[in-house]
Formats: C-alpha cells, sequence, structure tokens
C-alpha cells in the first residue's frame, strides 16, 4: 500500500490523502506493515485504511525528533520559528475548505462548523503562537549589590503529544503551536478515530519550512503507540487530551523518567440559570452548550440548574429550542447542526448512559433513543428530575444528554454544581453582576462563563481542576509548559 492515496469526498472533490506516518517530513510505512482502518461515522463505511504506528515507530519518531531538537530548531532565531509557523498559517488558508471536508468526513462534524470552527481555531491558535516565539525570555532578579541573578526560559525538549477525536485540528494546534514555537520537538499522536486531517498537513509542515523531525504525526492506538510515547525514555514532556481514566494512565506512565505532563480531561460542566438571567439567552446558551459537536465537547454544560421560579419556563425553552434548531443529519448537508457521534462504540456508550438515566427514574423531556437507518446518530435529548447522584449525573456521557435541575436556594446551587469528581467549566445566567462574580468565585473550575457558554480564545488560558486536568493550556500561561526554566547566579565580588 502506497503512503498517499487518491480519495473522493462526499461532495465530489478528488483530492490525495497521505496515510503513511509522518516522520522526518516524509510519509513512511509502518516498520510492521500493520494497516488500520478509519470509518465515515455518518455511513459506517471505510473511508481508507492507514498506516499503525507501534513502540518500533514511535522508537522511530522520538529519534527525528530528539535530532531535530539538538539539531538546528531549537538553535534558529526565535523570529525566524515565528515565520515560519506564519508561513504554514498562510498554506493553510489556502487549502481551508478541503482541510474542513476531510475532517468533517473522517469525524461526522458539520462541515460548516469545521470550516469556520475547527479550521479556524487552528489557523488563530498557530498565528497567536507564532507571534509568542520571539517574546518567550526570563528575567533578572535583584537580591543583592555582588550577584547578578537572572532566569533562562529554555525549550524542554521533545515533547510526545496525544490528542483526541472531538475536535482532531484544534487539539493539534493546541499542542504542537506552543511547543514548536519555545523551540521543542514533537511527537504528536492523533486519536485513531480522526487520522486524516493531521496528515493532510504534513505537506504544508514540509512547504512551511520546518526542517525534518520538528513536527511528527503518528497514526495509531492508544494501548500501542500511546503508552509506547507515554512512557518513552527520551521524551521529555507529556501533554494528553482525553478521557480521566486514560490521563490517569498516562500520569502513571509519564513517571517513569519524571516527565512534564499536562493533561485535559473530562468535566460535568454545571450551568446556573438564575431567577433573574435573561431565559431566552439562558436557554440558547444552555442548548449549545451541550449539543454542540453532539455533545462531544469536555466543557459541555451537561447538568443545568435552574432556579425554581424560572424552571418550567426554561424546561419549555428548551424543548422548543431543539425543535427550532437542532437538526440532526448528514455533515455535510447545509441544514444539519448535529452530525452523528463519532463511533459506534460512543454511540453505544451514550444510549447506555440514555438508558442508565431512564431506569433510575428520571424523566425524558425530549429525544432518548438513536435515530436514523444508519450512521451513529443520537437525537438531542433532555432528562428533567435526576437525582444528584445518580450516573446521568455524576459520570462525563460525551453526547447531545442534558440533566435540568431545579435548585431554591443559590448557595445550594452552588454546593450541587461543585458536587463531581470533575471541575473543568461552568457557566451562570444573571443580570445581578454581583451575584455573577459571587458564584464565579465559590466554582471549584478552571473557567466560568457569566452570560455566556464554551467561550473559549488562544489568548486565555484553558483547563481545569479536580479530576478534569492539570495544567493549563493556551495563552501565556500554555508556553510554561514547553519551556524549563534555569537560574544563573552570578558572583560579582571582585
Ligand atoms: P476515548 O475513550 O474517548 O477514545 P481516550 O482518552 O481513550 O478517549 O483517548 C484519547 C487519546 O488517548 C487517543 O489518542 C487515544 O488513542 C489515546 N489513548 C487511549 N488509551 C491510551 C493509553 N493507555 N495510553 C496512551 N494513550 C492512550
Amino acid at each position: 500500500m502506497s503512503t498517499i492515496v487518491e480519495l473522493s469526498l462526499p461532495n465530489g472533490h478528488k483530492y490525495e490523502q497521505p496515510v503513511g506516518l509522518f516522520i522526518d517530513n516524509q510519509f513512511v510505512k509502518s516498520s510492521s506493515g500493520k494497516t488500520f482502518e478509519t470509518i465515515d461515522p455518518s455511513t459506517e463505511e471505510k473511508i481508507v485504511d492507514l498506516y499503525e504506528a507501534d513502540a518500533d515507530d514511535v522508537d522511530i519518531a522520538v529519534k527525528a525528533a530528539r535530532a531535530a531538537f539538538e539539531g538546528e530548531w531549537s538553535q534558529y532565531a526565535a523570529e525566524k520559528r515565528g515565520m515560519i509557523m506564519s508561513e504554514f498559517v498562510r498554506l493553510v488558508e489556502e487549502i481551508r475548505p478541503t482541510l474542513a471536508a476531510v475532517e468533517s468526513w473522517d469525524s461526522g462534524k458539520p462541515y460548516s462548523k469545521t470550516l469556520y470552527g475547527d479550521v479556524s481555531e487552528l489557523v488563530g491558535t498557530f498565528r497567536y503562537y507564532a507571534g509568542w516565539a520571539d517574546k518567550v525570555f526570563g528575567r533578572t532578579i535583584e537580591t543583592d549589590k555582588n550577584k547578578l541573578a537572572y532566569t533562562m526560559h529554555q525549550p524542554i525538549g521533545v515533547c510526545g503529544q496525544i490528542i483526541p477525536w472531538n475536535f482532531p485540528l484544534s487539539m493539534w494546534a493546541w499542542k504542537v503551536a506552543p511547543a514548536v514555537a519555545t523551540g521543542c520537538t514533537v511527537v504528536i499522536k492523533t486519536a485513531e478515530q480522526t487520522p486524516l486531517s493531521a496528515l493532510f498537513l504534513g505537506p504544508l509542515i514540509k512547504k512551511a519550512g520546518f526542517p525534518p523531525g520538528v513536527i511528527n504525526i503518528i497514526s495509531g492506538f492508544g494501548k500501542t503507540a500511546g503508552a509506547a510515547l507515554a512512557s518513552h525514555l527520551d521524551v521529555d514532556k507529556i501533554a494528553f487530551t482525553g478521557s480521566t481514566a486514560t490521563g490517569r494512565n498516562i500520569m502513571k506512565m509519564a513517571s517513569v523518567n519524571l516527565k512534564a505532563i499536562t493533561l485535559e480531561c473530562g468535566g460535568k460542566s454545571p450551568l446556573i440559570v438564575c431567577a433573574d438571567a435573561n431565559i431566552d439567552k439562558a436557554v440558547q446558551a444552555g442548548h449549545s452548550g451541550i449539543m454542540y459537536n453532539a455533545g462531544q465537547v469536555c466543557t459541555a454544560t451537561s447538568r443545568i440548574f435552574v432556579h425554581e421560579d424560572v424552571y418550567d419556563k426554561y424546561v419549555d425553552g428548551f424543548k422548543q429550542r431543539i425543535k427550532d434548531v437542532s437538526k440532526v443529519g448528514h455533515p455535510f448537508e447545509k441544514a444539519t447542526s448535529q452530525g452523528p457521534q463519532v463511533s459506534k462504540t460512543q454511540r453505544e456508550r451514550v444510549l447506555g448512559f440514555i438508558e442508565e438515566g431512564k431506569k433510575a427514574g428520571a424523566k425524558v423531556a425530549a429525544g432518548g433513543n438513536s435515530t436514523g437507518d444508519k450512521g451513529y446518530y443520537i437525537e438531542p435529548t433532555v432528562f428533567t428530575d435526576a437525582e444528584d447522584a445518580s450516573t446521568i449525573m455524576q459520570d462525563e456521557i460525551f453526547g447531545p444528554v442534558a440533566s435540568i435541575a431545579k435548585f431554591s436556594d443559590y448557595d445550594d446551587a452552588v454546593r450541587r454544581a461543585n458536587n463531581t469528581s470533575y471541575g473543568l467549566a461552568a457557566a451562570v445566567f444573571t443580570q445581578n453582576i454581583t451575584r455573577g462574580h459571587r458564584i464565579a468565585e465559590k466554582l471549584q473550575v478552571g473557567m466560568v462563563w457569566i452570560n455566556s457558554n464554551q467561550d473559549s480564545h488562544y489568548g486565555i488560558p484553558f483547563g481545569g481542576w479536580k479530576s478534569s486536568g492539570i495544567g493549563r493550556e493556551l495563552g501565556e500561561y500554555g508556553l510554561n509548559n514547553y519551556t524549563n526554566v534555569k537560574a544563573v547566579h552570578v558572583n560579582l565580588e571582585e
């Protein structure tokens, strides 16, 4: 099997899809020759076979990244790194529609969302960190007259990065951009469900001027390639986004050489709707906060706590909003707002949670079933009257499933909102700005939205508390993950 094949997208457009591993700026076969298939979640049919990396390939990629790190990349003038990143952005802009279509095909996301959402996030994140490349530096520290003390922020080295399938391009950019901006080199493993879009970027990486080995992309499975990367002794840092269970495993594996780690794991984020909220806006934000990307969003507000005075109005409004704007359908149809779940496994998992919610006595206010003859589609689903301690209120479902609950006291709402093992994000709707800030201060989460939901910007730190993760990505904070601080003490005594 060749490492690049011609494919026809569902929109009829023909293009060249790399299916090899991208190591040292070239597409190569896996050393075992093993392949795996990626599936179109809207038809359940195979798209293409790809080469599958295992431990040997990870080792080859890490060696390439090490050589690139010790070679020119970390020695380049920082401005030059920024210029190469900017050129990469320019090249991505040129292929935007095809890249978006590849992503939609492989992941099931609606095309308009990948075009204006995911690809824009990739472009914006790279542009943002290209600007940072020559603005990362240490400080001088005043102590006494006979000492000059200063810090240097030096690139940490070879970074292993493991990303999930829900936002393949955004996650790729969140990981790769700050790493290469600071002079690190990377081996990034994409999710086995969505390997195509990152490989499609390979030729642009080379064309933009990244030296061989700076960005290596491998396709493969978690238990083999992912584990080999997380436990590799010559990898200096591991960055992971995915489930909390896998994050725990990665942390253990990374301990073999005390790798620096950042983990962005699961969530069960609350939305609190106060009695004085603008209900229309709170309904819109509640709906998109769980239905966007078919609910496959780590920050999705899956638990909605509504003040008793406005509860009935809110639940009615939410059901109506589903009728008005939730269009479940093929990712390439213009009207579609919600595509299929990414895989059969995910669909079965989400349906399992829905059944469990029904059995535990929660009421189904909307949806509650799979839909369509083929493809992994699930109806937008709303539960009410679920117990706070029940599985659907505690576990991350990662599907289009919201639970709406009633509260009467604000302190109690905050206590219930905090009552999960997660601590990723939370939203509050209120027209009382003091109340909004007070609630934000008490929520045990990494991000709070007041009168909005799911806002994210590459300039603003992203990450969670408790079992939602360790460390922050994005913004200036995100750069700290990729540098080592060195303190230099100079004795000036004569
Ligand atoms: P999901 O269960 O939704 O697929 P995961 O957290 O398992 O989420 O997957 C996120 C990423 O982590 C994927 O790239 C996957 O291949 C990888 N992964 C899964 N298991 C492991 C593991 N044991 N070691 C390293 N990486 C893993």
